[in-house]
């Protein structure tokens, strides 16, 4: 018998017949003897719907007010979940965030979780009955609910993993699992089997879309097996761990085919290739080229709450005793920054600034990295060869990503693709359900 954490995203919980559909495959991992604790997104569009309606009452609403709003989201197909499951004969009990012990600071619409007490989930499984929970909120030092960030049902769902020792945590959503690339991009991406949780990181950092990132920060932490996986089939999805999930999971996922499918395949040097339009640049120009420039320069960018990604830094040839830095922020964040740093033009001694909004990043992702030499002299020749001109530059161990113009960013997506023997031979990639996740 295992203990599994289930998270159905809100295109798998859009509708009351995707209810229907979640309950019996939850009561069927019930029946088979497991104890079963579901995390639930808010049904389809749900979120977005009452962002708009915030927005139209009030631009800038209080951010306490908004979690309090968006938090509703989740009570709705959590309640309704739970009586889809009741009306299967299995007793199931829907929690909040806060019934569930989920505690949070006080960042509202973007809270971390600071403890996990989930003594009722506990108390529910050890009744025999199915415990779900909320996805994305939590509560605060002063009682208040709060929210984790967009798509953030993925980490409670890992927290409660994690919290409760469960032998596996599966993602349920509308894909059947993680691709090579984005196939809307490349048509014959190829389902990833495997990935560890330093590539998933990377992955899921630089714009793959499928995994709120704190979840995966949180599932290598405690070293949460991942499964991603499609509600919509019994496919087998992406597991993301760095060893074997527990064996105690035989009967319900056979934790062979976590290295049986691997067989099939040669282990790829590279797992994928992350894309990410939401960036953009600025260039701080004619900057005094002597220690504590950077330092200034950072402290204001903070300032705006702005988290920057890539920065690199030139000494100017033909202008002495001047630098150039030039760095990339999410689009939100640009417009504060700009605003903080002409403000501080006497104090930054800066010639110029330029603003590039029509930029994209690619980053190639991959373990093998590490053993294989190589790789970078074929990435940059593959780009070159797709004409696609490299902005900027940076890596880790397993990741080099590079800025481009964001007209050439699909190009280039679909030329490293190519490069690195990715393409599948024939279309793999279904989407099942809607827009959501
Ligand atoms: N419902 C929230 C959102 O749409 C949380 C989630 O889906 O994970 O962002
Ligand atoms: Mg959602």
């Amino acid at each position: 018998m295992a203990l599994i954490v289930q998270k159905y995203g809100g295109s798998s919980v859009a509708d009351t017949a995707s209810l229907k559909r979640v309950a019996q495959r939850v009561v069927a991992a019930h029946r088979a003897g497991h104890d079963v604790v579901v995390v639930v997104s808010a049904m389809g569009d749900t979120t977005d719907d009452l962002l708009d309606m915030a927005a139209e009452l009030n631009p800038d609403a209080p951010k306490r007010e908004m979690d309090m709003l968006l938090s509703a989201g989740e009570r709705i197909s959590m309640s309704l979940l739970a009586m889809a499951i009741t009306a299967e004969g299995v007793p199931a009990y829907a929690y909040t965030g806060r019934q569930a012990g989920i505690h949070t600071d006080t960042r509202y619409g973007k809270a971390s979780i600071t403890g996990m007490v989930p003594e009722r989930v506990a108390r529910a499984l050890h009744t025999g009955s199915v415990a779900i929970v909320a996805g994305f909120q939590g509560v605060n030092d002063r009682g208040d609910v709060t929210t984790l960030g967009r798509g953030g049902s993925d980490t409670t769902a890992v927290a409660l993993a994690a919290a409760l020792n469960a032998d596996v945590c599966e993602i349920f959503t509308d894909v059947d699992g993680l691709f090579t690339a984005d196939p809307r991009i490349v048509p014959l991406a190829r389902q990833v089997r495997k990935l560890d949780y330093q590539e998933t990181l990377e992955l899921a950092a630089n714009g793959a879309k499928i995994l709120h990132l704190r979840a995966v920060e949180y599932a290598r932490r405690y070293r949460v097996p991942l499964h991603v996986r499609s509600s919509f089939s019994d496919k087998l999805g992406t597991w993301i761990a760095d060893d074997r999930p527990a064996s105690t999971l035989a009967g319900y996922l056979d934790p062979d085919s976590f290295d049986r499918k691997e067989q099939d395949m040669e282990q790829p040097i590279i797992s994928g290739i992350a894309h990410d339009r939401s960036q953009e640049k600025i260039t701080v120009a004619g900057l005094p080229d002597k220690p504590g420039t950077a330092a200034e320069l950072f402290r204001q960018v903070a300032a705006a709450d702005a988290n920057i990604d890539m920065i690199v830094q030139n000494i100017a040839v033909n202008v002495p005793g001047r630098s150039t830095i030039t760095f990339t922020c999410q689009s939100g964040d640009a417009k504060d920054i700009l605003e903080r740093l002409e403000k501080a033009r006497e104090i930054l001694d800066y010639r110029e600034i330029v603003y590039n909004p029509e930029i994209g990043k690619l980053s190639l992702v991959g373990a093998g990295m590490r053993t294989n030499p190589g790789i970078s002299a074929r990435f940059f020749e593959a780009l070159s060869k797709a004409g696609v001109n490299v902005e900027m530059i940076s890596t880790s161990e397993v990741r080099i990503s590079v800025i481009v113009d964001a007209d050439r960013l699909d190009e280039a997506v679909r030329a490293l693709h190519a490069e690195f023997n990715l393409d599948a031979q024939e279309t793999e990639a279904v989407v099942y359900g809607g827009t959501g996740r």
